[in-house]
């Protein structure tokens, strides 16, 4: 009879018990052969994966799918968008395990590029993506235009949607600063901002094919870096290989084989 007094408190754990399983559960559904075709057709990362990757991979988007919210602003959304979407989630952390993007509740597309107040129609719009701050925290603004181009042929060492991923990747330490403290081992820190200056210092002495943007900050060097890293990896490696040498154990991935 001694476990009496404590017998009320099995109900409430029972219901305490459900609900974490229900919330652990949040129904991820596993994709379709259409969506793994998709992903085949138009995701060259993927393409070019091991079919035990491959399903390492489709997990990753499905479980993405499950978490982050996808919303379409003045458009129809495809299933290509989404799984567009997914796999710039997906590619700069399939290094790790259990990846979550703690710090990501939606995804907003909006159709062509927009101004620093969400406007895509008329006036100055040069905005091809963005990470929210401030009441925007935990929203992610992508164009439509940028996500598709970022993943066709010509894209180049291009790949806007990568590029606000690996801001988050950036942010969520606490810091955008091009440095991602969760990613990167302390005694690797400073070697890792001595190379992002140097690098920008043949940038600015037009002596760098990296894209002339990445010297706006390190925040900015750090993700069109990582655009070039997942794109075009053989390449980077070629020309930049401390810099490939330093993403690589920064994402955890030999994307160059
Ligand atoms: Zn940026």
């Amino acid at each position: 009879m001694n476990s009496l007094p404590f017998g009320y408190l099995i109900p409430i754990f029972l219901i305490v018990l459900y609900f974490i399983l229900r919330k652990k559960k949040s129904h991820v559904e596993p994709l379709t052969e259409t969506d793994k075709q998709i992903l085949n057709d138009y995701v060259s990362y993927y393409h070019h994966l091991d079919s035990t990757d491959k399903i390492r991979f489709e997990q990753k988007v499905a479980g993405f799918f499950a978490t982050v919210k996808i919303e379409a602003v003045g458009l129809e959304m495809t299933t290509l968008d989404e799984l567009l979407i997914a796999s710039s989630a997906v590619i700069p952390i399939f290094g790790f395990p259990d990846w979550q993007y703690k710090n990501l509740s939606s995804v907003l597309l909006y159709p062509d590029t927009f101004d620093k107040d969400f406007q895509f129609e008329g006036g100055e719009r040069n905005i091809m993506g963005m990470v929210g701050s401030g009441y925007m925290n935990g929203q992610m603004i992508l164009s439509r235009s940028a996500l598709r181009h970022g993943f066709s042929k010509s894209a180049g060492k291009e790949n806007t949607a990568i590029h606000e991923f690996v801001h988050l990747l950036d942010k969520s330490d606490g810091a955008t600063d091009g440095v991602p403290e969760n990613l990167i081992s302390h005694e690797y820190t400073l070697p890792w901002i001595k190379m992002m200056h140097e690098e920008m210092e043949k940038i600015e002495e037009n002596k760098s094919d990296i894209n002339p943007y990445a010297i706006t900050n390190q925040a900015e060097f750090f993700a069109v870096v990582s655009e070039y890293f997942f794109e075009k990896p053989e390449l980077l490696k070629d020309k930049h290989p401390d810099l490939y040498h330093h993403l690589s154990r920064i994402f955890a991935q030999q994307p160059a084989g």
